[in-house]
């Protein structure tokens, strides 16, 4: 199996501009956001941009299930808040059809944070959420494993099965991202064992997309800070172990930061040389 790796590319100037991105980087997948993350607003798709994006892709040879786009920052579509959460909808909603429109089969959402509110309330509004997003569109929304927040739904593999169990339908997957699973307590510098229980609990089939992050915080410390590869709690060990287990069948995607430490490069280089 051919390793498919890449990063989160900017979209900036153009949408077909993150696929420049993605070959300048020597990706063989890669992530987009599909409009400004940070902002509740979004300008419609443009037809030129798309149908550019389309080709470039198609040119690129890089697999559209080797791709994903990631849903903004902003909303929460946990939330007991009514106007919260019909905007959240709307945002999913509207994202789910842009990834129809630009081609993209998967949606990576996060799973939002209930505010006090209850973990079966949270999960209730998230379903409900999926759903609808399911029935106007074909794009497959991919759950991420999230680090544990204080109210976050989706930080253990026992909440991602009963999501997944109350969606019911092979149109929803798993992005697992190694960053958070540490954060909310799963050793994945032992990767196998959890990567078994994973499999018990989940279901190693429905993981579809891996983000693959080193962590600035150590093991459950429930903090959502991205690191290098190598450079944080979970260090090179760790992921020598994870990039030679069952993972690197999956198109992985970096989220690592960009400092005067390293750039995307330096992080994919280092992958590579933890592969060998
Ligand atoms: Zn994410
Ligand atoms: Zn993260």
């Amino acid at each position: 199996m051919k390793l498919r790796i890449g990063f989160h590319v900017s979209i900036a100037g153009s949408i077909d501009r993150a696929v420049d991105n993605a070959l300048a980087l020597n990706c063989t997948a890669f992530q987009i956001f599909t409009r400004n993350p940070r902002g509740w607003k979004s300008k419609p798709l443009d037809e030129v941009e798309v149908n550019r994006f389309k080709e470039k892709l198609l040119k690129s040879k890089i697999d559209v299930n080797d791709i994903c786009a990631h849903m903004p920052y902003l909303p929460n579509l946990a939330s007991p808040k009514e106007d919260q959460y019909n905007k959240s909808l709307q945002i999913l909603i509207d994202e789910v059809k842009r990834c129809d429109t630009l081609g993209i089969r998967y949606l990576v959402v996060h799973l939002g944070s209930h505010l006090g509110s209850g973990i079966e309330n949270g999960m209730k509004r998230l379903v409900d959420a999926c759903l609808k997003a399911r029935d106007l569109s074909k794009t497959i929304i991919l759950l991420e494993n999230m680090a544990g927040q204080k109210n976050s739904i989706g930080s253990s593999f026992e909440e991602l099965r009963m999501l997944l169990d109350m969606l019911n339908d092979d149109r929803f997957g798993v992005c697992f991202d190694t960053c958070h699973a540490f954060a909310a307590g799963y050793d994945v510098r032992m990767i196998d064992s959890i990567l078994e229980e994973f499999d018990n609990k989940v279901g190693f089939r429905n993981i579809k997309i891996v983000h693959l992050n080193d962590s600035k915080s150590d093991l459950k410390h429930n903090s959502d800070r991205h690191e290098h590869i190598g450079l944080g709690y979970i260090g090179e060990e760790g992921f020598r172990n994870i990039l030679h287990s069952r993972l690197n069948t999956l198109p992985l995607i970096l989220e690592t930061p960009i400092d005067e430490r390293r750039d995307d490069k330096d992080n994919l280089n280092k992958v590579l040389e933890l592969l060998k």
